[in-house]
């Protein structure tokens, strides 16, 4: 019997509340839910893999690793992770090629490359490839809307981040007016200085071109380094037509799937930089097939969410720039659910030496939160 043999396949639903309910540009969430999943090999070695489910209904996520994945991998070789990839991929494609059902595909593939690094006892960006050697460069993501935060307070906050040694740093953009959202952009600018990367997320903020270049008017004074998602995710020829009509990079690509996407996206000249999310577009087997294609229209990766994931992914490859690092447990709450934190040193993360992803889940933390059982 091989020892990589697939004998446990478990998920489950965790709900994060959050300290304060949180803006975006057209959405505020009270708590997160996250899908987890746990594979176990015959030889007892485990991978895990997670995801963001969403504000609510996370449970489509652990109901599709049981209902519809799980059947599919159990007894086959966790070391054959093209074959089951595409397995999945074919048995998924009815229940949805993009949200809840491609998230759990994700899922799993990024439990099976962990599993399989532990094995080797390499840590994953090394058994990816391994391209950076100790630290890997980071953003630090922030710059929410919270009821009673001014300006001001926008300001000191990425002042703060710039103070722990990041040299770029992200603020939501798109919830006001033109006048307000003025202000905090020049506030964040003038409490950063002039040689910090500011990047701007919009959360799919606008739904025409005109009302995009009104705001893009008012953030190019400020040198934004990039605009994240300024229209809802479908609209690719608008991202395109505002790629073509300012300066300022549009990234986009966190809530985007599969390689055929991306290459839409890349072939329109609609992101010049790609967010790719492994937790969200297939798993790290389709974020390096995306990564491999970006790579030769010459575009970089600065994958969304989930910095203890993609340190691994930008790590091993020449195109991965930026992780998004989220500095506390406000926003990226799952930071609650795992065992060990990643260093920041001198605004760089210092890549994991310990085997596979390098953290386990904290199981006190996951049964606090936990809307059903391992199962
Ligand atoms: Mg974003």
């Amino acid at each position: 019997m091989s020892a990589s043999k697939i004998d446990r396949v478990e998920a489950r639903t965790i709900r994060v509340p959050l300290d304060k309910p949180t803006s975006f540009s057209t959405r505020q969430v009270h708590h997160r839910d996250y899908g987890i999943v746990r594979v176990t090999t015959s030889d007892g070695i485990q991978g895990i893999g997670f995801c963001y489910g969403g504000s609510d209904a996370g449970s489509l996520v652990s109901h599709a690793v049981r209902e519809l994945f799980a059947p599919l991998v159990l007894g086959e070789d966790a070391t054959r992770v093209e074959g089951l990839w595409d397995r999945m991929y074919s048995a998924g494609v009815l229940q949805g090629r993009a949200g809840a059902a491609m998230r759990a595909l994700s899922i799993l593939d990024i439990a099976l490359w962990d599993r399989n690094a532990r094995a080797a006892q390499m840590p994953l960006h090394r058994f990816l490839g391994g391209y950076h050697d100790t630290t890997v460069p980071a953003y630090a993501s922030g710059g929410y809307y919270l009821d009673g935060k001014t300006p001001d307070k926008l300001g000191e906050e990425l002042a703060g981040y710039v103070a722990q040694g990041f040299k770029a740093v992200k603020m939501k953009v798109g919830r006001l007016g033109l006048a307000e959202e003025e202000a905090r952009i020049r506030a964040a600018r003038e409490a950063i200085g002039p040689d910090v990367e500011l990047m701007l997320d919009a959360n799919n903020a606008w739904r025409d071109l005109p009302t995009a270049l009104r705001f893009m008017e008012r953030y190019a004074p400020y040198n934004p380094y990039w605009i994240e998602e300024p229209f809802p995710v479908d609209d690719i020829d608008n991202h395109a037509r505002l790629a073509q009509r300012t300066p300022i990079p549009v990234a986009t690509g966190e809530i985007e799937t599969g390689r055929w996407r991306f290459k839409e996206l890349l072939d329109k000249e609609a992101a010049a930089i790609l967010q790719t999310d492994a937790a969200v577009c297939g798993g790290i087997s389709e974020y390096r097939r995306i990564g491999a294609t970006a790579a030769s229209y010459g575009v970089n990766l600065c994958p969304h969410w989930f910095h203890d994931l993609h340190i691994h992914l930008v790590g091993s490859a020449p195109n991965g720039q930026l992780v998004e690092y989220f500095p506390d447990d406000q926003v990226l709450n799952f930071r609650r659910l795992v065992d060990t934190q990643l260093e920041v040193r001198d605004g760089e993360l210092v890549l994991p030496t310990t085997p596979g992803l390098g953290f386990a889940f904290d199981e006190a933390a996951l049964d606090a939160y936990a809307l059903d059982p391992w199962s």
